[in-house]
């Protein structure tokens, strides 16, 4: 959104400039009414019907600069289909679970996800700028779990300590960009005094929902701990404003590597062409795409989720038909707790004898020969079925 667009929203017209682009004001203003949100888009039934109810259901909050996005009379619009909850939320799936990623299962203390040997995720607050309709952590995010009480994050930090095999640390939540930033100094200075930590980074979505969180004194504390890395979260070309731009730059303009995720969502960013243009964006405000995920069982996502084909579809149109740092990995994240394992087309025609048929991104086909290994040999190397893409 350009300057002060925002004032053709009647509710928001005499809100100056300089309050509008704080992340206090927004944070103070969000929408989580059915009220509020009627003065901003022309509300289905269905939309009406799921914020209006209140049993059981993932809580609803959407920073004005988020609100002033959303169409307000396509309800098809993806910034407003990523906020605005619709009876389909309420729909459950028998695929559907509660804690897809099994992490409440991982945890060895609360609020720290020990997966993989050599990393942790560390949870530290449940609290969102907005919440996505389709967040995998949805069990927690928005309730009082107490991944932000210091009690917590202390035992996690001590497990850190006394776990040397751990070089990896990400920090995520919830996001933690809603904590203060003399909060977030203090956990990163924990962080960096434990030795074997050698990685560490931050998980959030903040730059993209709420721009303004991201100031001059935020870059400091996190200069002042480097290297620490930063993976955001984008899913369609739309939520690359001039706000979100200026946020990345000032990240970028201060050393700070920067990554995408991005959840494959049905109608929202699954058609190569709107992914192609969100890497591309991306790229042009030196954000390199990472992950792509497919949609998580999460309970109440159903309407959300694509078949697995479609993001090994994106792939296929994107690797070699366009810059290789646009190019993500398509991970499914093993329900149950598999961790994320890559998606790809299949690029291998056939293996034998030491000859692998490959073919290329435009469907031509190549031979590699494998040396032998000087005794008359080659390699052993599994027989493959010969396969096909998946554009059928
Ligand atoms: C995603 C994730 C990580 C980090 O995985 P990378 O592939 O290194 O980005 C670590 N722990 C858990 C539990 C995760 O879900
Ligand atoms: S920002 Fe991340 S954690 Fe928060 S609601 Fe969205 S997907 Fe969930």
């Amino acid at each position: 959104m350009n300057g002060e667009t925002y004032r053709r929203i009647p509710l928001w017209k005499d809100v100056p400039l300089e309050e509008w682009e704080t992340y206090r004001w927004q944070m103070a203003n969000r929408v989580q009414t059915v009220d509020v949100l009627r003065q901003i888009i022309q509300l289905t039934p269905s939309e009406e019907a799921a914020v209006t109810r209140r049993s059981g259901r993932f809580i609803m909050a959407i920073p004005p600069y988020w609100a002033a996005l959303m169409d307000p009379e396509d309800t098809m619009c993806p910034i407003r289909r990523q906020a605005v909850p619709v009876e389909d939320e309420y729909r459950l799936s028998p695929n559907d679970l509660i804690d897809p990623l099994a992490e409440d299962s991982h945890m060895p203390v609360p609020g720290l996800v020990h997966r993989y040997p050599d990393r942790v995720l560390l949870l530290v607050v449940e609290v969102c700028a907005m919440y996505c309709r389709f967040c995998t952590r949805s069990r927690v995010v928005g309730t009082s779990a107490g991944f932000s009480k210091s009690a917590n994050i202390d035992q996690a930090i001590e497990y850190i300590k006394t776990h040397r095999k751990i070089r990896d640390v990400l920090i995520s939540g919830g996001d933690p960009l809603t904590l203060s930033d003399e909060r977030l100094d203090e956990i990163l200075g924990k962080l960096r005094a434990i030795p074997h930590v050698e990685f560490i980074r931050i998980g959030t979505r903040n730059p993209v929902t709420l721009p303004y969180r991201i100031t001059e004194s935020f870059c400091q504390v996190v200069k002042k701990h480097k290297p620490i890395w930063m993976s955001l979260h984008f899913n369609h070309p739309k939520e690359v404003t001039p706000p979100v731009k200026r946020a990345c730059n000032l990240l970028a303009d201060s050393g700070i590597p920067l990554g995408s995720q991005t959840v494959l969502l049905k109608g929202i960013n699954d058609r190569p062409a709107i992914m192609k243009k969100l890497l591309h964006e991306l790229l042009k405000i030196r954000v390199r795409p990472y992950y792509i995920y497919q949609c998580d069982p999460v309970k109440g996502t159903a309407h959300f989720r694509t078949p697995v084909s479609a993001g090994i579809q994106v792939i296929e149109k994107l690797r070699g038909h366009t810059t290789g740092y646009a190019v993500p990995t398509f991970v499914i994240d093993g329900p149950g707790g598999g961790g994320k394992i890559p998606m790809m087309p299949n690029y291998v025609v056939s293996v034998k004898d030491g000859v692998w048929v490959l073919r290329n991104y435009a469907g031509k086909l190549f031979s590699y020969k494998e040396e032998s290994n000087g005794h008359g040999e080659r390699p052993r190397t599994a027989e493959i079925e010969p396969s096909y893409a998946l554009n059928h």
